[in-house]
């Protein structure tokens, strides 16, 4: 262990509990830190604002967690994605797609497994303020039932969500264009019918959910986690009542939930404008929604955060050998490893994305008339050039190539 890593009470400070601040923790305290975790609330994971579907490749084979028993809903063999006019692309992964998960208790067993390999908690905190001294540390402002805490650490980890106050107080957070920025209201309903209860199955359309997508994603026997996200800016009414008139007045909406109940409301905001410029700088480093590592096409962003925490812990494992929390030695090595993994697909994902925001219905269907998963897949990976299709695709509609070049030239 470094002479940097044992003077003080903690090594690293962690704000915020979710899955990328308690994986982080996880990785931290197994690495031998002395970490800490404060969050806001009293029950880590409620309230939920969550599709609750994670793929299976970051949870099982990169950090090899897997997915906590007790939380997993049901396991996903691939999706189902309906174009407006019902058109569907049907897609099984060889090796199944990922899974549907109960975020109540799934965050609360990442939070379990962060205690269990030796990270504190501190429930009931709310960091209001962060100073920055290069030299000497991190002082973290906190309320604590009502009364002002002080903490201090060399280190502090941002894992506080999108709204993170660690990333505004460090300098590192950008405002967020409007038309970066999906808004979102999901159900868990009883008593829904599945064809197949083991696919994803994603609804796409202007008149279902402009700039986005409707997902019905089967939790347990009869339970969807059914939801809605939206590009804000393209809506014509909230996206409430795009979500409502899809379950109870569509055809669709009629026949899947006819004898369907309610029994939880979520709703949030999904920054799909891709990761901050910056993921790091003097002393504090950023994960999770904290530093926007969604995916700007899906939406989805717990296995990233997940995984970034791991970044984030092999970095500091070399930060404190060498006693160096520069901006310059933080953000290069934890963004090289970032981009490494992910800034070449989040960037084409935000270029696909920028597709979807023009695309009318009719070339939706012929999307989906003519691709098949495989084909999907790749165009979501921004696998562009590997789209067996694509030269179909481009003669059934010449419009797209069009707005595929101009995407791509952007
Ligand atoms: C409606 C909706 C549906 C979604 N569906 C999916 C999906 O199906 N799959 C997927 O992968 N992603 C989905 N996402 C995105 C996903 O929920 C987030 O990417 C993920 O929760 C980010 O994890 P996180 O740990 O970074 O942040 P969070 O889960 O937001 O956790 C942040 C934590 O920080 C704490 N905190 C915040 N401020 C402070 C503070 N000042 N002091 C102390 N603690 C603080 C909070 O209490 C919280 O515990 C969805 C998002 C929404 C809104």
């Amino acid at each position: 262990m470094s002479s940097a890593k044992s003077k003080g009470k903690h090594d690293i400070i962690v704000v915020g509990g979710g899955p990328a601040g308690s994986t982080t923790a996880r990785f931290l305290a197994r690495e031998g830190f002395k970490v800490k975790i404060l969050d806001a609330r009293s029950h880590i994971g409620i309230p939920v604002r969550c599709g609750e579907a994670i793929g299976k490749e970051t949870i099982n084979d990169i950090l090899k967690i897997g997915v906590p028993k007790d939380a997993l809903r049901t396991e996903i063999d691939g999706f189902r994605v309906f174009s407006p006019s019902l058109k569907v692309i049907d897609y099984r992964l060889p090796k199944g797609e990922g899974y549907v998960v109960d975020r109540r208790i799934f965050d609360k067993e990442l939070l379990k497994g962060a205690v269990l390999e030796g990270a504190d908690i501190q429930l009931n905190t709310r960091v209001t303020k962060i100073k920055i001294d290069k030299e000497k540390g991190i002082t973290i402002k906190a309320e604590l039932n009502g009364k002002e805490i002080t903490e201090s650490a060399p280190i502090v980890v941002g894992a506080d969500g999108i709204y993170s106050i660690i990333a505004r107080n460090s300098g590192l957070a950008k405002p967020i264009d409007p038309i970066d920025l999906n808004t979102s209201v999901g159900y868990e309903m009883v008593g829904v019918k599945f064809e197949e209860p083991t696919m994803f199955d994603l609804y796409m359309g202007n008149e279902i959910a402009p700039r986005g997508y409707l997902w019905v994603f089967p939790k347990g026997e009869s339970s969807a986690n059914v939801g809605i996200g939206i590009g804000v800016g393209f809506a014509k009414k909230s996206v409430r009542e795009y979500l409502d008139d899809f379950i109870f007045k569509s055809d669709e909406g009629k026949k899947r939930f006819k004898n369907a109940k309610i029994i939880e409301e979520r709703i949030g905001a999904i920054p799909v404008g891709g990761t901050l410029d910056k993921l790091a700088t003097d002393r504090v480093l950023l994960v999770g929604d904290a530093a926007r590592q969604v995916n700007p096409l899906t939406g989805g962003g717990i296995a990233y955060g997940m995984e970034s925490g791991k970044m984030i812990s092999d970095t500091l494992v070399k930060a404190f050998e060498k006693e160096d929390f520069t901006d310059k030695f933080l953000s290069t090595n934890y963004g090289k490893l970032w981009n490494d993994a992910y800034g070449k697909s989040f960037g084409l994902a935000t270029k696909a994305r920028k597709v979807l925001d023009v695309l009318t219905d009719q070339q939706m269907d012929n999307i989906v008339e003519t691709f098949d998963g495989e084909d999907l897949t790749k165009a979501v990976r921004g696998k562009w050039g590997q789209i067996k299709l694509g030269a179909k695709l481009m003669k059934k509609d010449p419009s797209l190539l069009k707005i595929l070049r101009r995407a791509l030239g952007d």
